[in-house]
């Protein structure tokens, strides 16, 4: 089965969007601990601004699917 070249890039930036937001949160999480506000305040903004790629990235993924009809699994 031939795989569609579009549906993987998407796939592969939600992965990496995904990821990113563990990373975050994983941060967040040590700032909270070490009660570091403004860096707490900092990843904040940067988790709000990664949220909102993963859904875009997500709602294009989506989108192709329904347009494209295609699936690489
Ligand atoms: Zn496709």
């Amino acid at each position: 089965m031939s795989k569609c070249p579009v549906y993987e890039e998407l796939e592969s930036e939600v992965l990496l969007v995904l990821e990113q937001l563990v990373d975050l949160t994983t941060k967040q999480l040590d700032a909270f601990q070490a009660a570091n506000q403004p860096l707490f305040m900092r990843l904040d903004r940067q988790l709000e601004n990664t949220v909102g790629r993963k859904e875009r990235t997500i709602g294009a993924l989506r989108q192709h699917v329904r347009d494209h009809k295609c699936f690489t699994r």
